[in-house]
């Protein structure tokens, strides 16, 4: 089954968590629609963790706000190479490195980046589809036969990766476009989700929780219940898409007419009107008002010299506490979304993401008063363990 999807809901959720077993959360995720990321971080002792942040942020300061893969490439190119000069500038340390899966999802347009094992899956009419393909040992050895899915689910192997931001200036993501419709269901995710549930587990949940928020949050849960012995990250994200609303809603104003013909007119002579009325209803976006975050109605900018947009409110959460990723999209740019309601979700999202971050910056100043430093080592060449 297909989840139900009502384009009056949530059309976005993520979560991410520590697991069962790890010491740290090393994942690290950014949700600026049409842009999510999943980047999962490697390196000992919380260097996973700066090195899988400042992906994030690279990518959130300069991905597109359109469906461009090249661009999106560019922007997880330059993420590496923010972290390989962040290691030699003393940040994190030496050899540490992140995965990433990097996706645009421009209504009925997904691009999507990859390095490394975390995975981007699309569930269209109930099928679970993977879209990229790890770059990992197991991948390579089932790839040639030498090793079936199952025996790579239990091989000793199994964490290390061949490819990952951090790990060499050549570094490059493969870059997939792919056409989606309404109704389908993008999950991105690192692997301590997919390394827990397979796939027939992840298509289920995807495709009976129907609020994407709450699917998140179940994923997690049956990952945990699962042994959860890494950290796990998930986003779902529905398609909403214009064409079908835009359909739908052509169709109910033909039966409130009462000549076909007059209706046929008027949507002739209404068409573009109404597809701009409906975009302008079905638009939201956040942005950076003196300092602090602000929600928007409608289209952000002028077109032909006229305004549509309307302030809805300017919350009380500082741009300044955001993640700088997120900070600087929402100051030189904006981030949209298909309504209030989701601008709403996403502001109460950073505002729970600001309060976790400073409940873990509190933790770490304890480690580190604790000197509890596991000085774990760190791989320097290009196969790492995520
Ligand atoms: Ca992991």
């Amino acid at each position: 089954m297909n989840a139900r999807i009502n384009p009056k809901k949530n059309t976005f959720g993520s979560k991410t968590d520590i697991g069962r077993v790890r010491a740290h959360n090393e994942d690290s995720l950014i949700v600026a629609p049409p842009l999510y990321v999943v980047c999962d971080g490697m390196g000992g002792h919380a260097a996973g963790e700066v090195a899988s942040e400042m992906a994030v942020n690279t990518i959130a300061d300069l991905a597109p706000q359109y469906a461009n893969a090249e661009a999106l490439g560019q922007a997880v190119e330059a993420a590496n190479h923010t972290i390989i000069r962040g290691a030699r500038k003393g940040l994190g340390r030496e050899g540490m490195g992140t995965t990433c899966t990097a996706a645009i999802l421009d209504h009925e347009r997904l691009v999507v980046a990859q390095v490394g094992d975390s995975r981007a899956y699309l569930l269209h009419k109930g099928q679970l589809q993977q879209i990229t393909r790890d770059h990992s040992l197991m991948a390579d050895m089932i790839e040639s036969g030498q090793i079936t899915p199952a025996e790579a689910k239990t091989h000793p192997n199994r964490s290390i990766i061949t490819r990952a931001l951090g790990s060499s200036p050549h570094t490059q993501p493969d870059l997939y476009e792919i056409n989606v419709e309404p109704g389908d269901r993008l999950l991105l995710c690192s692997d301590g989700l997919s390394g827990m549930l397979d796939d027939h587990e992840l298509a289920y949940t995807l495709g009976h929780v129907g609020d994407p928020q709450e699917c998140a949050d179940q994923l997690i849960d049956e990952a945990n219940a699962a042994g959860g012995v890494d950290n796990i990250t998930a986003i779902v994200v529905d398609v909403t898409g214009f064409t079908a609303s835009r359909t739908q809603r052509l169709a109910r104003r033909t039966k409130a007419t009462a000549g076909i013909l007059l209706a046929l007119l008027a949507i002739i002579l209404g068409g573009a009107v109404l597809a701009f009325d409906y975009m302008v209803d079905h638009s939201a976006y956040l942005t950076a008002e003196d300092g602090k975050v602000a929600i928007y109605q409608g289209i952000p900018g002028e077109i032909a010299g006229m305004n549509f947009t309307k302030l809805v409110e300017v919350t009380d959460i500082d741009v300044a506490d955001l993640q700088p990723g997120t900070a600087s999209r929402l100051t030189s740019d904006t981030i949209r979304v298909d309504s209030v309601k989701d601008a709403y979700r996403l502001a109460e999202s950073y505002e729970a993401e600001i309060a976790d971050r400073k409940g873990a910056s509190s933790e770490n100043e304890e480690d580190a008063a604790a000197g509890a430093d596991a000085n774990e080592d760190a791989s320097s060449s290009e196969a790492v363990s995520a």
